[in-house]
């Protein structure tokens, strides 16, 4: 199951983060989740919750999952702007060549721990 595996990457990164700063507990977890990633986020979730119930250091830890979805940057003039399904041109230069950026991993966004 890939979230599985993933789920185990996560884990083993917040361990070595914990372990860096001598922390006694992680209560909080933020990951970010591309839309375009593939990635089921409840699937995530349930792998992150058999794997940290398993280890004093994450037992009450509390998993936060944020959708973030991908963005057209023009090719042009390098704008930033919302990624559209229909035909999309640049809002600021009225450009067609349009590369979508993002929205396709999963980022460990933020931790607090204690
Ligand atoms: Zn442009």
């Amino acid at each position: 199951m890939h979230e599985f595996s993933l789920a185990q990457g996560l884990v083993s990164q917040l361990l070595a983060l914990a372990d860096q700063h001598n922390a006694l507990k992680i209560c909080t977890v933020r990951v970010a989740i591309g839309s375009q990633a593939g990635i089921v986020a409840d699937s995530f979730a349930f792998g992150f919750d058999v794997l940290s119930r398993e280890n004093g250091l994450l037992k009450d830890a509390v998993l936060e999952i944020i959708e973030t979805h991908p963005q057209h940057r023009c090719l042009d003039c390098g704008g930033i702007m919302p990624f559209t399904l229909t035909k999309p041109s640049c809002s600021q230069c009225g450009s067609q060549r349009l590369a979508s950026v993002g929205g396709d991993d999963l980022i460990l966004s933020q931790i607090e721990m204690e």
